[in-house]
């Protein structure tokens, strides 16, 4: 049966927006040592701007934001939401084009009857000719510490956009307090190196792994898990959900995708990355209680 201490602090963590979803999470979160999060959407706001966008020198740039718009308005990707905005912005009226298939930590493949396209970062449509397209030129935005997509049809790359996302207001105080509660914190991003580091940097991390694939955080976590009792993970994406499931505590933004919410133990419901420390200090103190 459950304790009148931790049904108690279930309550009181349910009236400061934290979802747990029992007891035994509360307990998991009192022990915790280490806690990793996912960049875009957790860390960061998930509303990222474009703030470039580069097409292959004889196309036509507005019929090319035209079909990414369509590829991307098939998918809720923080990515995708930020460049169907963009192109409608521009006065375009997005319709969604082809089939999707989602290609976690990568992008998406999309196909029409007589076409297919690839859009996502560098390694998903090839390293080399993603650094050279353009002269270089959408390779020096990610040296500036944005993401950059890229949109790939049968010649070629065709278009690359540079976004940039803000982190969380609350995201550098977060970090802080978990730090000198004694809680290793890192990263684990799909994003590229760059970004990752600039993002990791500014938030005041301990570590941060870039490129990742879901397959990839499943794995840091089972390797953190090895020298750590108790490890927590963070995240809102569908890509996420693997690395939920294998954290001893899976903490989802309540703004996050149904899969993540499902997986997760404990939900911050407002998106507000300060619930995570002052859910670890109840945890704590019912931790004193119960003993
Ligand atoms: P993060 O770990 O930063 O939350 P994700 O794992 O969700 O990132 O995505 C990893 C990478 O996969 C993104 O940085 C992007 O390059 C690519 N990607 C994922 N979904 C899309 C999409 N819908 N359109 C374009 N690129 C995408
Ligand atoms: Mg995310």
């Amino acid at each position: 049966s459950i304790m009148p201490a931790t049904l108690a602090t279930i309550s009181q963590a349910a009236k400061h927006g934290i979802l747990v979803k029992g007891g035994v999470h509360l307990e998991h979160l009192a022990s915790i040592q280490a806690i990793a999060f996912d960049k875009t959407g957790t860390l960061t706001n998930g509303k990222p701007i474009v703030t470039d966008f580069l097409v292959r020198d004889e196309a036509n740039p507005l019929e090319t934001l035209t079909l990414l718009a369509g590829i991307e308005a098939h998918s809720n990707h923080p990515l995708a939401v930020a460049i169907v905005t963009y192109a409608k912005g521009e006065g375009i009226p997005v319709k969604p084009t082809g089939h999707l298939e989602d290609v976690p930590g990568y992008g998406v493949r999309a196909f029409s009857t007589d076409a297919e396209w690839l859009v996502g970062n560098p390694r998903f449509v090839g390293q080399v000719e993603a650094e050279h397209f353009k002269n270089g030129l959408a390779f020096k935005l990610i040296e500036d510490g944005k993401t950059v997509i890229f949109l790939k049809d049968e010649k070629g790359i065709l278009a690359a956009v540079a976004l940039q996302d803000t982190l969380r207001d609350e995201a550098v105080q977060t970090i802080r307090q978990l730090k000198r509660a004694n809680i290793q914190t890192m990263m684990l991003t799909g994003d590229n190196e760059k970004t990752a580091a600039a993002i990791a940097g500014a938030a005041g991390l301990d570590a941060y792994v870039a490129e990742c694939t879901p397959k990839t955080k499943v794995d840091r976590l089972k390797h953190l898990l090895a020298t750590k009792r108790t490890v927590g993970m963070v995240g809102d994406g569908v890509n996420d959900a693997p690395a939920l499931a294998t954290a001893t505590s899976g903490i989802a933004m309540g703004e996050g995708t149904d899969v993540a919410l499902e997986t997760a133990d404990i939900v911050l419901m407002k998106n507000d990355l300060s619930r995570l420390p002052y859910a670890i200090k109840l945890s704590r103190k019912m931790q004193r209680i119960v003993k």
